[in-house]
């Protein structure tokens, strides 16, 4: 059943300024866009991946990322060469579903090569590595936000959760979804079975090298849309503030060596 429009979500993504727009496929009778920003003068800038609508029934992460590229993406833009999938899986969002017109999540099928939405995660890819991937989803379950990090050196997820409460509630629990968690951080145990064979989509792009830095942020579905929004806003937010820090750290070194 059609819950939703995709053409409300294509509109905004055609207005956009300073941004180069990508089909990376057109799946189950809709494009999947990845919004690019262009270049910023000769300078190399490191590349963040900013990815939403994984699940179709978790609409937050599409209206964040919208909403990100409305109103801070330009700012960023000096910073990083982001890139922003919107919505990796149309299909679903329309019809409020996880799966896609496969009945596959998307989520768990890295290792499948006839899903046209991870073609399409792949095709992102080519251009990596990335500073961060930020990959956003809800949960139907959870009392408040947290987030999934896998880190190679510096770990940040605690500044993002601690973020995150000027909007809303984190999950402080010390177990969440089976996993030990601190102040709404799991730092996932990469040898659980599900994780092993590499079919999960964060966990293939941080095991094969495509960044050092991979954050998937849960925000409650029992909250309202607009503060589910704020949270991934927040994270976002705080994530490319860390990450800016760092890479203007580095960069003075290197001046200065
Ligand atoms: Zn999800």
């Amino acid at each position: 059943m059609i819950e939703r429009e995709f053409s409300s979500v294509v509109e905004r993504i055609r207005v956009l300024c300073n941004v180069s727009l990508r089909v990376l496929d057109e799946v189950a009778g809709y494009p999947v866009y990845a919004v690019e920003t262009e270049p910023h003068g000769q300078e190399e800038r490191p590349s963040v991946y900013i990815n939403a609508g994984t699940h179709g029934d978790e609409p937050a992460g599409v209206e964040a990322a919208l909403t990100f590229l409305e109103s801070a993406v330009d700012r960023w833009s000096r910073h990083f060469r982001v890139v922003v999938v919107p919505c990796l899986c149309p299909y679903a969002w329309v019809r409020n579903q996880r799966h896609n017109a496969q009945d596959v999540d998307i989520n768990w099928a890295f290792l499948r090569e006839d899903v046209a939405e991870i073609a399409c995660v792949k095709r992102v890819i080519e251009n990596s590595p990335f500073r961060t991937v930020i990959d956003l989803h809800e949960d139907w379950e959870s009392p408040g936000c947290y987030l999934y990090e896998q880190c190679r050196g510096m770990s940040i997820g605690r500044l993002l959760t601690d973020r995150v409460r000027d909007v809303c509630l984190v999950d402080d629990r010390d177990r969440i979804e089976g996993e030990d968690a601190v102040a709404g951080v799991i730092h996932p145990n990469m040898n659980a079975p599900k994780r092993r064979d590499g079919s999960g989509i964060p966990i293939a792009l941080f095991r094969n090298g495509h960044t050092d830095s991979m954050i998937t942020a849960e925000s409650p579905s029992g909250l309202a849309l607009g503060v589910r929004v704020e949270a991934h806003l927040a994270l976002i937010e705080e994530a490319l503030t860390c990450h800016a820090e760092v890479v203007s750290h580095n960069a003075a070194l290197r001046h200065d060596a």
